[in-house]
């Protein structure tokens, strides 16, 4: 089969068949592992073929705006863009959600922390919770929709993200307010109507030293502000832990994501400041990922 064929009025048009191996093709020397996965991804959204219709219809001609849309979602990937950039949304939990370079992509550890929040709700409890530096909305929007009678807040102290999070809010009809605050200002239990009976926070993590470590995707497209602990690795969870008794009600739970090799120093961090019940939790990689502490009664 040509890579192209002629219609009847001139056009060059593909066959998606073609097209296949031509993203993959395109693909492979840059992401030898996610070829083809990226390949899917991008065909569905140009043309909304899933993978099924793919294979059952190689003959389908593609058009010439689907084409180009392609060609340009692919020269940003070949570029370095990460692909949730590229196509404008992530996959969290079973929420779609829209992203932009203004926050930070949803990871695989985040909805496992979200997964460990809803072990903390009894279940014919409505709780409060608040998500401090929710970026896109991702772990409040997702426990929002998995635990509709929790009154759940968000909060962030970049407004280009804000905006982010309502859109997406908006999308799904989750009725989850999101406040601009600043987890390092002493009025964010003010700003977010605290105290809560959950906190949670996938704050900045990750340290100067390590800045030059990050894949180039993350580091160079990634916004800085939602990544780097500047003052130290200890940070927010400084900050956080500082405004316990105003953020959290007697007896509240606080649960937070953590670079790896902190576990120990955020640990000792929250029970300096008092907090009790202090656990240290890995993901699913077994790597120390998670810290949960509670305000004693
Ligand atoms: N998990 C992210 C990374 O590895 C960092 C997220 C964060 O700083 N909160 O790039």
């Amino acid at each position: 089969m040509t890579h192209h064929e002629e219609d009847t009025g001139g056009r060059r048009v593909d066959t998606v068949d073609a097209l296949w191996r031509h993203l993959v093709h395109t693909l492979d020397p840059v992401y030898p592992d996610e070829a083809h996965r990226m390949a899917q991804w991008l065909l569905e959204e140009a043309t909304g073929l899933s993978r099924i219709q793919r294979i059952a219809h190689p003959e389908r001609s593609i058009e010439a705006a689907e084409r180009e849309r392609l060609d340009a979602m692919v020269q940003c990937l070949v570029a370095g863009e990460p692909l949730q950039y590229v196509v404008g949304y992530a996959h969290f939990r079973s929420l779609r959600l829209s992203v932009t370079p203004d926050v930070l992509i949803p990871r695989p550890e985040t909805e496992q922390l979200v997964e460990q929040a809803l072990e903390h709700i009894p279940v014919q409890q409505a709780v409060r919770v608040l998500d401090v530096g929710t970026g896109s909305g991702c772990i409040a929007l997702a426990l929002k929709h998995e635990r509709p009678d929790a009154v759940v807040v968000g909060c962030d102290v970049s407004t280009a993200a804000l905006q982010v999070a309502q859109s997406n809010a908006a999308a799904h009809g989750l009725p989850v307010p999101f406040v601009q605050a600043d987890m390092r200002a002493s009025d964010l239990p003010d700003r977010t109507d605290g105290p809560f009976d959950l906190v949670l926070s996938n704050p900045p993590y990750v340290t100067m030293g390590e800045a030059a470590t990050l894949p180039k995707r993350v580091r160079a497209y990634e916004p800085a502000e939602a990544l780097f602990a500047e003052q130290g690795p200890l940070q927010y969870y400084h900050a956080l832990a500082q405004q316990r008794d105003r953020l959290l009600r007697p007896g509240g739970q606080l649960l937070v994501e953590i670079n790896e090799a902190y576990g120990a120093a955020v640990a000792a961090c929250f029970r300096e400041h008092g907090l009790s019940h202090v656990e240290l939790h890995q993901d699913l990689t077994g790597r120390d990922r998670f810290v949960g502490a509670r305000r004693s009664r």
